[in-house]
């Protein structure tokens, strides 16, 4: 037996085993319908040292437990930013270059920090959107911020486009390249060779960006 875990197996009608370690370094086995549980052992056997490493990887990561506390860091459009605790501020949340929350909300800091974050979050996607819909010549309904966290952005059947406000902690490159995936939408309703073609038009390389949302997913989270 092998002594790592399978955090969760998930047969279905593919041909191969494949393996995921999320970014909370859970292991996920994806096999065959009738791979034998002798068969998948094995092969994590032999990946063991691959599997532990990607684990330890995420592990060593810092955890995003939030306390919202002074000197803990906050992202925005990628770059980290400590937390200071003021008096005398005249909203509850300043930011110039540095990050100020006033020192009467501190127990309410979350709800504070999420709402300056989605009135910057609009502020700043909109620019955007509006600066690549114009030169792809695209139109569309609205712009709205939500609170999403598995889904960075959606566009609906009426040419709407949502976004989450966690976006805007990802660095400025990959918020672009959400907005440029939700704007070939209005083009492309699926996710076509057509629909990636058009993407590449707006960004040539936003595999790399795409891959940068795969891996620090978790940095966007405030569990
Ligand atoms: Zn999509």
């Amino acid at each position: 037996m092998s002594d790592i875990k399978i955090d969760k197996l998930i047969r279905s009608r593919r041909k191969t085993i494949g393996l995921h370690i999320t970014s909370d370094a859970k292991l996920i086995v994806r096999a065959p319908v009738f791979a034998s549980t002798a068969f998948i052992q094995d092969l994590i056997r032999r990946k063991k040292s691959w599997i532990r490493a990607k684990q330890d990887f995420y592990k060593q990561r810092p955890r995003t437990t939030r306390k919202f506390a002074a000197g803990e860091e906050f992202l925005f459009l990628g770059e980290p930013y400590p937390l200071t605790v003021a008096e005398d501020l005249p909203k509850a949340v300043v930011f110039d270059g540095a990050l100020k929350i006033s020192n009467l909300v501190l127990s309410n800091a979350r709800d504070h920090l999420e709402c300056w974050y989605k009135t910057l979050a609009l502020e700043h996607i909109t620019a955007r959107v509006m600066y690549f819909a114009q030169n792809a010549g695209l139109t569309y309904k609205s712009i709205r911020v939500n609170s999403a966290s598995t889904r960075w952005g959606s566009c609906g059947y009426n040419d709407s486009l949502n976004f989450s406000w966690r976006l805007i902690m990802a660095p400025p490159s990959v918020v672009d390249y959400v907005v440029i995936h939700e704007l070939a939408h209005l083009k492309q309703k699926n996710h076509s060779r057509r629909f990636w073609a058009e993407v590449s038009l707006m960004m040539p390389d936003y595999r790399k960006e795409e891959a940068w949302l795969k891996e620090n997913h978790h940095l966007l989270l405030w569990p």
